[in-house]
Order: C-alpha cells, then structure tokens, then sequence
C-alpha cells in the first residue's frame, strides 16, 4: 500500500463546510479516509459529494469550536457514529477582521482568540484524547495556521488575526514534544493567500497580491489540499512539530 494512502483511517476537520477546510476533507477522503466536519455553518453542496466520489463514509456535526461545551458534545457524537476510532485532526475552523490595531476592540479581539486560538488548541486536545483511548497507531494532528504568523499582511489591516496565527504555529511544537510518546504527530500547516469566503471581500487585494507570490497566482483551495494529505498519512511519519508552508513562495521571497 502507497505510504500516503489513508485507507481506512478516520478523520476530523473542523470549518470543513468550504474553504480550505472541505478541501483538506476532500483530499483526506481521496487517499481514503472517512471524514467528519465540524462547523457552525451547513456544509457546500461539494461535501455531499464525497461520500459517493471516494467510497468514504461522511459525517457533519454542528459545533462552534469556541465554546468547549459545544466541541465535546461534537466529539461525543462523531464517537458514537465513528465508534471511537479517530487517526487524523485538522482544525481548521478559522475567522479574520479587517480592523486597524488602533480600532480593535476587545469584543473583536476576543472572537479572533477565541475561535483561532482556543477553538484550535482545545480542538486538538480532545481529538489527543479521542486517540490515545482509541490507541491509534497513526494519530496525526494538523493545526491550520498561515503566512500571517510569518509577515504582516500587505494592506490588510489584520493584527489580532497574526497574532492568533503565531500563537497556533507556536503552539505546534510544544504540543508535539508531549504527545510524542503517544504516537501522535503534530505539525501545522501556513497557508499563503487562497481564495475562499475569507478573502473573497477583498478582491482589490487578492490583485495585488499577486505580485508577491512567486508564481504570481493566488491559490484555490485543492491547490493546498497535498500537503494536507502528506502530514496525514505515513509518508511524514519522521516529522513532527514542524510548519509547512504552501503559499506559492511569498514567505520566501
Ligand atoms: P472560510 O471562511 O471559507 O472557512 C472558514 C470555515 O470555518 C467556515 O466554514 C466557517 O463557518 C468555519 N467557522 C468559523 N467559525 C467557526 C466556529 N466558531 N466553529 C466552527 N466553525 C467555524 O475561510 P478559509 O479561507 O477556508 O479559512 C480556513 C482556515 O484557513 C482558517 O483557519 C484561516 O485562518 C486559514 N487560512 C486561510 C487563508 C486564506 O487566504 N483564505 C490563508 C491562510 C490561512
């Protein structure tokens, strides 16, 4: 069997109804996964499709990543339909605001943190939890971060967003380092500029982007759905704690 092939290997992401996150759900399911989603949204039509396409079983749940009541009641149900097995945890589940440092307010400052970094770092522990139970022998947990943890953001005024960004790649090699005699690898993948729902507000920007990136073209999400797929399964099974970034080269040039 393909060392990146995730067959029958079980699979949770949360902000899995578009975006990046159903394109990590996607991949995940093409290498053979059966896949959950966790969002607070109803999925795309595109998520109906996978269960067909790829010959996986699906599941969606509701569940607001920011609150820890509504994430274990997420995982108590993703146990009773999965019975328990889970190997692979991408949180994805993510927000931004346009917002000056200056006029930040606490209230938007909270929903960032509250949804990109405590929704991501409770995410992961209790998907740690899940498979430490369930002993997975392949357990890999895969925190969204972005270039944004890197640089700041060309005309996007995006500071507290950086900041929750930093703290998810910070926080990959310190969880790592501890569930390491677990099994269960941790890394993070950063993002570059990928069009989604996120972005779609800011078309004028998206342009100018461009020019930043090596090979000038924003991304859409399938473009960095491999590498999702790459720290998933075997083919890394020597690497933890690391942040790959698939963002075209803009943090390398
Ligand atoms: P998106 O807005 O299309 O998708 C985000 C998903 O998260 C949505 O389905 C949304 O409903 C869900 N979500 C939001 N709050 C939630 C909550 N409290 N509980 C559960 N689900 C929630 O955006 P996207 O671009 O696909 O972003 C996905 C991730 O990728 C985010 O973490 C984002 O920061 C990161 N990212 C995006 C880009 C980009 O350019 N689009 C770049 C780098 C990183």
């Amino acid at each position: 069997m393909s060392r990146f092939s995730l067959k029958g290997r079980t699979a949770l992401v949360t902000g899995g109804a578009r975006g990046c996150g159903l394109a990590f759900a996607e991949g995940l399911a093409e290498a053979g996964a059966h896949v959950a989603i966790f969002d607070i949204i109803d999925p795309v039509e595109a998520f109906f499709d996978i269960e067909k396409t790829y010959g996986v079983k699906t599941c969606h749940y509701k569940v607001d990543v920011s609150s820890l009541e509504s994430l274990e009641e997420g995982f108590e149900a993703f146990k009773k339909d999965f019975g328990g097995s889970l190997d692979i945890c991408v949180p994805c589940a993510g927000v931004n605001k346009n917002v000056g440092f200056l006029d930040t307010s606490l209230e938007d400052f909270e929903r960032l943190m509250s949804v990109n970094v405590r929704g991501v770092y409770y995410t992961a522990q209790l998907a740690a939890k899940a498979m430490i139970a369930n002993k997975t022998t392949h357990g890999s947990i895969i925190l969204v971060a972005s270039i944004a943890s890197y640089m700041a953001i060309r005309s996007q005024m995006s500071s507290a967003y950086c900041g929750t960004k930093g703290a998810v790649r910070a926080m990959c090699p310190a969880i790592a380092a501890e569930l390491v005699k677990y099994g269960i690898r941790v890394n993070s993948i950063s993002p570059g500029y990928v069009r989604t729902e996120m972005t779609a507000p800011f078309p004028h920007l998206l342009e100018s982007w461009k020019d930043e990136i090596m090979n000038g073209r924003i991304a859409m999400p399938e473009d960095i759905r491999g590498g999702c797929i790459f720290l998933a399964s075997d083919a890394s099974f020597y690497m933890t704690g690391q942040d790959l970034c698939i963002d075209g080269g803009v943090t390398k040039w």
